[in-house]
């Protein structure tokens, strides 16, 4: 039998609500360390593999980071926003795109039913690699659900965040943001909720 086989009839090992997920192994085969090895189906054999990757690049940039190994940062602006359901999100953008980014961000969890804006609490210059630091900083507070990778709002975070601030020349990163908001949250603010929404004409916010 070959090394990276799958046994017969063995299924997927990870859980998904407190049950194996049971999915067919991906190409009938085993995935992990050489001497750790588990069935995965093929979602799984990814989110795995992505997950670790990505582990494994915030970890080496966090000590790039910190032995002062990097002359500069990578291009783009790092975000620490206060999301509407109690979590915090770091991610990054590019900086022409970095005001869209917090919209696109907004959109998603109004979508998932949480309608209150998005709480801007640092815009950093630099992207991924500051991004990488910080998740890597704060990867003891990182929780994934089906909105993606979040971290608990813990004090440890908070005041790191509200510390370093808005960086002076993004300032108007968050006027463009509450400008978009104020105007987009408009129709679910209204006093009769049985009230039609005013309609907008240049934003796609269907949900
Ligand atoms: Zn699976």
């Amino acid at each position: 039998m070959k090394k990276n086989k799958a046994p017969e009839g063995m299924t997927c090992v990870i859980v998904v609500d407190g049950k194996f997920c049971g999915e067919e192994p991906n190409r009938g085969q085993l995935y992990g360390a050489p001497n750790a090895k588990v069935p995965l189906c093929g979602r799984h054999a990814a989110e795995t593999y992505a997950w670790s990757t990505s582990q494994y690049r915030d970890k080496l940039i966090a000590q790039l980071v910190e032995i002062g190994a990097l002359s500069f940062h990578s291009p783009g602006v790092t975000y620490i926003v206060k999301l509407p359901n109690g979590r915090v999100k770091i991610g990054m953008a590019g900086e022409e795109r970095i005001a869209k980014r917090l919209e696109d961000v907004s959109r998603e969890y109004a979508k998932a039913g949480y309608k209150e804006p998005l709480t801007v609490l640092a815009l950093i210059k630099g992207g991924g690699t500051v991004e990488a630091s910080l998740h890597h900083k704060y990867q003891e507070l990182r929780v994934t659900d089906e909105l993606g990778e979040q971290f608990r709002a813990e004090p440890e975070l908070l005041d790191f965040a509200t510390e370093t601030g808005v960086s002076e020349e993004f300032a108007w990163v968050v006027v463009s943001y509450e400008q978009w908001w104020n105007k987009c949250s408009k129709k679910y603010t209204g006093q009769d909720p049985t009230e039609k929404a005013p309609t907008i004409d240049d934003d796609e916010w269907d949900f």
